[in-house]
């Protein structure tokens, strides 16, 4: 019987399922157990019951990164099992929060990143009501083991290397099984979509209290392409069904970001100066609702990095608005 089982769990986000994973041996360990929701729930605990293991059996957690679709149950089920859990040290702000943002100082970060950004008046308003709203599906937990880059953990009988992979999120983690080719990638690297490099925050290293914008896009780039060069047999991926052939999806990713880069370049080629909103907008006109307006900007402010650093794009101030022209 193989030892790591996955468990696919319903969610109510437009992501679909979520990727819980069970890792069979000492010790029993769950993966991302999934968001609080009762059809996941309910899911986790048959797919456990199917191979004879109740909640309460569950002695080690692993987390991914601090996202409430894969995080969301921890709390709960390491209060019932007394399990550990475990979650890279970064996260440990956001975990403990329970909100879709945890950072001290994040939303005022976030606001003056949608005025830079040349948002409409009203916009962070209908995005933080829409945020709030996702806080009923995560508890706060409390992370007992913070692992970082290189740490070593057993889960299941098997030894998995953390990778720290940011990029989808800052605290993003990948658990490599090195004997056995393995790797859990949470959303760092997906079977069927390109996953988005979130707008994200850090503090200062100068100790500032304002927070600095993380260049989420270009970290996942770089993380993506650590994992090419990984010996892998099997990727077990956060949503979708697990995969081999890793490296021709990281290609695919890649390509897909280059071709992105271009399209941004071609918005700005037919407008001059222009905010990252409005390429945003002229990009996925489709996005309607404040997250699919604030997923296409983080999309876009990514894209706008990479081209600035290649020097294909020149960002300049305008009052308190950021416009982007090519350079
Ligand atoms: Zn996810």
């Amino acid at each position: 019987m193989p030892r790591v089982h996955r468990l696919p769990l319903p969610t109510p986000f437009p992501v679909g399922p979520v990727n819980a994973y069970l890792l069979v041996g000492d010790p029993l360990t769950v993966v991302d157990p999934g968001p609080v929701y009762a059809p996941a729930r309910e899911a986790l605990v048959k797919g456990l019951g199917r191979l004879g293991f109740r909640p309460r059996d569950l002695e080690r957690i692993f987390l991914t990164h601090p996202h409430v679709d894969h995080y969301g149950l921890a709390g709960e089920l390491a209060a019932e099992s007394g399990a550990e859990v475990a979650a890279a040290a970064v996260a440990a702000a956001r975990l403990g929060a329970a909100g879709v943002r945890g950072l001290e100082g994040e939303r005022e970060a976030i606001e003056e990143l949608l005025a830079r950004s040349g948002a409409p008046e009203g916009f962070s308003t209908a995005l933080f009501e829409s945020w709030s709203g996702a806080d009923v599906f995560a508890v706060p937990v409390k992370a007992d083991l913070c692992l970082a880059e290189g740490d070593v953990i057993e889960g299941g009988g098997v030894t998995w290397r953390v990778l720290h992979t940011p990029g989808h999120s800052p605290a993003s983690l990948c658990f490599l099984d090195e004997a056995g080719g393995r790797l859990l990638s949470g959303d760092t690297l997906l079977p069927h979509i390109s996953s988005n490099a979130l707008v994200d925050f850090r503090r200062a290293e100068d100790g500032r209290p304002t927070l600095v914008r993380e260049r989420s896009l270009e970290a996942l780039i770089a993380s993506l392409r650590r994992l090419a060069d990984l010996e892998l047999r099997e990727v077990l991926p956060g949503h979708g069904e697990p995969f081999g052939g890793h490296r021709s999806v990281v290609d695919e990713r890649l390509r897909h970001h280059e071709r992105r880069k271009e399209t941004v370049a071609e918005v700005l080629r037919g407008r001059g100066p222009c905010p990252a909103f409005q390429v945003a907008l002229a990009l996925f006109p489709e996005q309607g609702d404040p997250m699919g307006r604030f997923l296409a900007l983080s999309e876009v402010l990514g894209h706008l990095d990479l081209l600035e650093a290649d020097g294909v794009v020149r960002r300049h101030a305008d009052g308190g608005v950021d416009l982007y022209s090519l350079a």
